[in-house]
């Protein structure tokens, strides 16, 4: 194995640490759902209002991506906010093919899909409760719009079998800062050593944990670690999963 710090979970040194926790922090898109999934068909519902030609619709969605990608490290930075955000991308999106749309009621109808389409793995919530029965706490730790997360996760029935949902709009830090972290340990009165958390995302979920000092579970969602990880040398899991169903069997087989 190249990396001599990455453990398998069923190594007997693992096991004794896994046993020990006492708390779940799991993020949200593509860990719990597939972002690419809803963000696709909510804005083809957005199209279809317009009355685009579907032909046209995989060049304006690449485009709202490009667009969308471009404006968030802005509010990182501190340069825009994320109501201008959600202004913007619209405006943009409008004026580069031609929209007849408000930029705000598109936004809202776009989000309000986005909701609708969000769609969890009905296993997982049956894994959560057990997790839950073993006396463990879970938060959902997310970046991302607090309204909008909340809906999503409510709307899928996950805010009964969970102990916490943390937004990064909540705490004014995205993650890799690790205030997200310190806040739902804080809430759930747990110690750093008590708690894993599990992502799909290298520069956020796994460096976050890092910043915090929490080991990390890496989902790989059908990518290759080694491939990753040249991406990411200063940001390396403790454990990696195939996904986050994959995960949680291995650990109620471990808990
Ligand atoms: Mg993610």
């Amino acid at each position: 194995m190249q990396n001599a710090s990455l453990q398998s979970i069923t190594e007997s040194a693992s096991l004794v640490k896994l046993k020990q926790k006492k708390g779940l922090f799991i993020d949200f898109d593509d860990t719990i759902v597939d972002y690419d999934i809803s963000a696709n068909k909510a804005l083809e519902d957005i199209l279809k209002d317009q009355n685009i030609a579907p032909e046209r619709f995989e060049f304006i969605k690449r485009d709202y991506e490009k667009i969308n990608n471009s404006l968030w490290p802005k509010l990182e930075k501190g340069e825009m906010t994320i109501d201008q955000i959600r202004m913007k991308r619209f405006e943009i999106l409008i004026a580069n093919h031609a929209l007849s749309g408000v930029p705000l009621k598109m936004d809202r109808d776009y989000l309000d899909a986005f909701v609708i389409h969000t769609k969890t793995d009905d296993m997982l919530h049956e894994k959560l409760v057990r997790i839950r029965e073993k006396g463990l706490k879970i938060s959902i730790l997310t970046n991302g719009i607090k309204d909008v997360q909340h809906r999503r996760v409510e709307r899928n029935g996950l805010l009964p079998l969970i102990d916490l949902l943390v937004t990064s709009e909540d705490i004014g830090k995205a993650k890799p800062a690790p205030d997200m972290f310190f806040h739902a340990l804080d809430k759930l009165q747990l110690k750093k050593t008590e708690v894993l958390m599990i992502g799909d995302s290298l520069h956020s979920d796994i460096k976050g944990s890092q910043n915090a000092g929490i080991e990390s579970v890496l989902v790989l969602n059908g990518r290759n670690f080694e491939d990753l990880r040249e991406t990411a040398l200063d940001c390396l899991p403790d454990y990696t999963s195939d996904s986050l169903n994959s995960f949680l069997d291995d650990f109620l087989n471990i808990i």
